[in-house]
This record gives C-alpha cells, sequence and structure tokens, in this order.
C-alpha cells in the first residue's frame, strides 16, 4: 500500500502551510500583546530564566530530576499568572498559544517519527479528492446503489431477475471493497449501458481509496489516447508507469475509443503486465465478448475473460428508469 507521490507532497506542503499560518498568527498576537499588556514580558522573561535553568540542572546529575520538577511547577505558576495578565485584559487565557490545528503533533505531522492521526486523516482525504478530480466517484457509492430500480421480474434466459443478479453483484462488490488489498483479484464488469458498472466501479475506488491504497481511474479513451499522445510526443512513460504501479488500476467503458494497432497493444500490455504481477484491474465494458474481440482481438479478449472474475450486469438501463420516475 503506498500513497502516490502527489498526494504525500500535497500532504507536506498543506502540514507545512499550516505550522507556517498557526506561527504566523501567534508572532502577531504576540506583538499585540506586549504593546498592550506589558506584565506578560515580565514574566515570559521569567519564563525564559527558568528554560535555561533547567538546562543547567542537566549537568548537575542526581538531583537533576528534583530540581527540575521544582522549576516545571514553577513554569506552570508563572503561565498561570500569563493567562490572568491575558484575561484580565480581555483576551482568552490561551491567546498567546500557537493555534496550530492539530495540538498532538503542533502541525509537523509526526510525533516521535510516527505518522500522527492528523496526517492520516489528511493522506486520505487527499486521496478520495484525488479521484474525485477526474471521476463522478463522489457520487457513486454504495450506499446510494439502488438495487429495487432493477426488474423483479425473472429473465427466461438467465433463470433469475435482473434484481436478484444486480443484488448479489453488489454484495459482491461491497465485500471486494471491504478487503480489497494489492492481491485482490481482477474484475470484468460487463453487460448493457447504463447497469451501474461505473457506479459500483467508483464505490470500489472509494473505499479502496479511503483505506490509502493508490487508485487509478480511466474512462479507456482517456486513458488509450494519453498513453499515444505520450508515445508521439517522445516523453512516453510517465502515464505507463504509473498505470503499472498503482494498487488498482480501474478501465472503464472499454471500447468506446477508437482502436488502432497502437491501442490493442498498449491495452494488452497494461492487462498482461498487471495479471502478470497479480495487480488488480477492473474493467467495465459494454461490449459482449464477440464484439470485444472484433475490436481488442481475440488475444487480448482472452486474456481478460480468462483472469479476470466476471460479473455480468443484466436489467434495463437504470439511468432510463429513472427519466421514467421523474
Ligand atoms: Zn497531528
Amino acid at each position: 500500500m503506498s500513497y502516490p507521490k502527489e498526494v504525500i507532497m500535497q500532504a507536506n506542503a498543506l502540514t507545512a502551510k499550516r505550522r507556517a499560518d498557526a506561527e504566523q498568527i501567534q508572532r502577531i498576537r504576540h506583538t499585540e500583546i506586549t504593546a498592550k499588556v506589558p506584565d506578560v514580558a515580565k514574566y515570559e522573561a521569567e519564563l525564559a530564566k527558568t528554560g535555561l535553568e533547567v538546562v543547567r540542572a542537566l549537568t548537575m546529575g542526581e538531583d537533576a530530576e528534583k530540581y527540575i520538577k521544582g522549576l516545571a511547577k514553577q513554569n506552570l505558576h508563572i503561565q498561570e499568572l500569563i493567562g490572568n495578565e491575558l484575561e484580565k485584559a480581555g483576551y482568552p487565557r490561551d491567546y498567546l498559544k500557537t493555534p496550530y490545528t492539530c495540538s498532538v503533533c503542533s502541525d509537523t505531522g509526526f510525533v516521535e517519527g510516527v505518522a500522527c492521526e492528523c496526517r492520516k486523516a489528511l493522506l486520505k482525504e487527499l486521496n478520495v479528492a484525488r479521484l474525485e478530480k477526474v471521476s463522478p466517484a463522489r457520487y457513486c457509492r454504495f450506499d446510494n446503489f439502488d438495487v429495487s430500480l432493477y426488474d423483479s421480474t425473472v429473465d427466461p434466459r438467465y433463470g433469475f431477475s435482473p434484481r436478484e443478479r444486480m443484488g448479489d453483484i453488489f454484495e459482491y462488490c461491497r465485500c471486494y471493497a471491504d478487503d480489497f488489498d494489492e492481491s485482490s483479484c481482477s474484475l470484468y464488469m460487463h453487460g448493457a449501458t447504463g447497469l451501474g458498472k461505473t457506479h459500483l466501479s467508483l464505490a470500489i475506488a472509494n473505499v479502496a481509496c479511503a483505506k490509502g491504497f493508490n487508485v487509478l481511474y480511466y474512462p479507456a479513451h482517456n486513458l488509450l489516447s494519453l498513453l499515444e499522445k505520450e508515445k508521439f510526443s517522445g516523453n512516453s512513460g510517465e502515464t505507463e508507469q504509473e498505470v503499472l504501479d498503482c494498487d488498482l488500476l480501474i478501465i472503464d467503458d472499454l471500447g468506446s475509443e477508437f482502436s488502432t494497432q497502437f491501442t490493442v497493444s498498449a491495452l494488452y500490455n497494461i492487462i498482461n503486465t498487471r495479471f502478470n504481477l497479480s495487480k488488480p484491474v477492473i474493467i467495465s465494458t459494454n461490449l459482449n465478448e464477440e464484439e470485444l474481440e472484433k475490436r481488442y482481438t481475440q488475444r487480448v479478449t482472452s486474456r481478460i475473460i480468462g483472469y479476470c472474475e466476471s460479473l455480468l450486469f443484466v436489467g434495463r438501463d437504470v439511468r432510463q428508469i429513472k427519466s421514467e420516475m421523474q
């Protein structure tokens, strides 16, 4: 599990900004108080003196501990006096305390070399935001996937109703997301348009992102045209490396793009490399096997179908049903 480099850099920059802002506010307040409440400066000078005393006490040997305890008590007393002065002047008692966002790590992100809870939360938040920037992930969650929109009449072709099937797929995807890790299996979501393939793949992505996995989502046509552009502009490699390295790759709506010899070989290279490394991929398509073969050759199609867990989405276009209900 690894957060993407850009997420880590964003988190570092944001934490540093929080710290700098808090310290700037503290400096401004300090200047203000020094001018308006002169006794505070007097007490602060005493505090500085006890600080120096502590340093000196460290060389005292056996008696040091007792002496330092006494100094700490004295220190607390002076801080109390400063609080009293501030209160008398109409300020909050902690007005001179640096207003860090996180008082546990003082906005450094770490406590004794270990990531603070605030850093963990920030990384998750930025990771999810990164996914939301390139996809409708915000609107595609498990809690707003409505199985009741699917028909409950048994389809004689399959022997089950779309609702029954979609209920099973929904449960499968939810468990998949809950248990997701770098060695999860790959999924092949197929079936007609508007049946919730994008919704469920992004619901999985949301959960995986919030758990701290590096998830990349691409509509197939965006990914393949990006790879093509990079290849022919001479600076190829960056996107390809990212899609090979990430913890979960989602290729949505495969077959919607114009396929060429380049896209066929680029797609094969990506899925084959990831499959060989047992790295999960979620592929969704509206095409049936025959159509996929026509567009992407038998080699690509059989690699996908032979390797991935197949989820066949059935029913009527849910978007159409929703619009009929309005
Ligand atoms: Zn913290």
